[in-house]
């Protein structure tokens, strides 16, 4: 199933990696231009669903303490959105839903991006290197901190 919700974005190759989700036509800051869908699952699932070939884990979003959402299971294109560390769209929840919106103006044929804000749960005994080595960050902007893990 392919949802495109309000038609703002198309799905491509990507400048950044693998597929990208690029707007198909001039899209003003504040917009709200999808959910981003998926399956809710307990966190505690995750490495069970990765051994049983029921995820590969690449489209989890986190949702809070127990929940995760899985775009990869029911989800919709704005799985395919990348990661950037200087991104021009963001995620804000609504009823623990992640919605994406615009953080500037888009033109028609930009990529989208968010920051990830990927967390792991000891991540604070990580070197920077482990960080840059494991996790890596290949989005190229001036300000790429060169690994997807933030510490908030
Ligand atoms: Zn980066």
């Amino acid at each position: 199933m392919i949802s495109h919700d309000r038609d703002f974005t198309i799905v491509k190759t990507s400048f950044i990696h693998g597929r990208g989700v690029f707007a198909k036509k001039f899209i003003p800051e504040g917009t709200r231009i999808s959910e981003y869908m998926g399956e809710r699952i307990l966190k505690a699932n995750l490495p069970d669903d990765l051994i049983h070939g029921r995820s590969s884990l690449i489209y989890v979003m986190n949702l809070n303490e127990l929940y995760a959402i899985d775009g990869e299971r029911g989800g919709n294109d704005a799985r395919f959105i990348n990661h950037s560390c200087n991104p021009n769209c963001e995620v804000l929840f609504f009823n623990n839903t992640p919605y994406i919106y615009a953080m500037q103006d888009l033109e028609e044929g930009e990529e989208l991006s968010f920051d990830y804000y990927y967390g792991v749960g000891d991540q604070k005994n990580l070197t920077e290197e482990q960080k840059r080595e494991w996790f890596p960050c290949h989005c190229s902007a001036e300000n790429c901190r060169g690994t997807l893990i933030h510490d908030q």
